[in-house]
């Protein structure tokens, strides 16, 4: 729907701006929810009219008004990377609670995609949101309305919820035994498990196969890249995870739909 696509888009924009200064805050320790904005260069803080998503940043050419500090352009791709998500959750939903929950999904997704590629941490400040969220989700849209959904409507994104995070516990178990070190970050199973909750058991699979497929995209354009590529490198598994849920909420269970 295009109206829904339109208001979610601007919503994704200010989301974004949100979502930039928790992938600032979060991972030193500040205060996420309060605290005013500031340039990172003088620390004045930010006029209102410095906030706007996106044509701020492109008014000033990337500078801080005061003293002239490059902001990063971290902070208008954020912002425009969250108004996609928020266009591409309102065409995708013929129904307003749908587009509105995908886009929270996507939002959510995104801010926990970049905290682990920048961080390699999945904390569960980000992970426990997408939780009770994919259970609200599933009530909210449950088919027989919101009296019917409880408890009933609980049980297949509780089943899901479990599901994933046993099945990555158990990967990284086996894992840890085989191999003598952690393969997987300690996150990953809480991350699936949330996924599970808004994809349910049966979407699990292409998640990982999903998730699988961005990997080696990655792998492959590191080689192409010339990178050496080994065995003990790290990569961020949270970014692929969540590129899974996404890709499942929106399209199905592959060779289910
Ligand atoms: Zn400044």
């Amino acid at each position: 729907m295009v109206i829904y696509a339109a208001f979610l888009g601007g919503l994704g924009l200010i989301v974004g701006s949100f979502l930039g200064l928790v992938s600032l805050r979060l991972p030193r320790g500040d205060d996420v929810v309060f605290g005013r904005s500031r340039c990172g260069g003088c620390g004045k803080t930010l006029k209102p009219w410095r906030m706007i998503p996106v044509l701020s940043w492109a008014l000033s050419r990337g500078r801080c008004s005061d003293c002239g500090a490059t902001i990063p352009v971290r902070y208008p791709l954020i912002e425009l990377g969250s108004g996609l998500i928020g266009v591409w959750a309102g065409l995708h939903s013929a129904d307003f609670t749908m587009a509105l929950m995908t886009g929270v999904l996507g939002w959510n997704l995104l801010i926990i995609a970049l905290v682990d590629a920048e961080h390699f941490w999945l904390p569960d400040q980000l992970t426990l949101p997408l939780f009770l969220s994919g259970l609200l989700t599933a009530v909210l849209l449950y088919p027989g309305g919101l009296s019917a959904a409880l408890p009933s409507g609980l049980i297949p994104p509780l089943i899901g919820s479990a599901v994933g995070f046993g099945a990555l516990w158990m990967l990284a178990w086996l894992y840890k035994l085989a191999r003598g070190r952690e393969g997987l970050g300690g996150g990953d199973p809480f991350l699936l498990g949330a996924g599970g909750a808004w994809v349910g058991w049966t979407g699990l699979p292409s998640v990982l196969l999903w998730a699988s497929a961005a990997g080696l995209s990655l792998v492959l354009a590191m080689l192409i890249a010339r990178r050496r590529v080994s065995g003990t490198d790290r990569l961020p598994f949270g970014v692929f995870l969540s590129i899974g849920i996404w890709m499942t909420w929106l399209y199905g269970p592959l060779g289910l739909s």
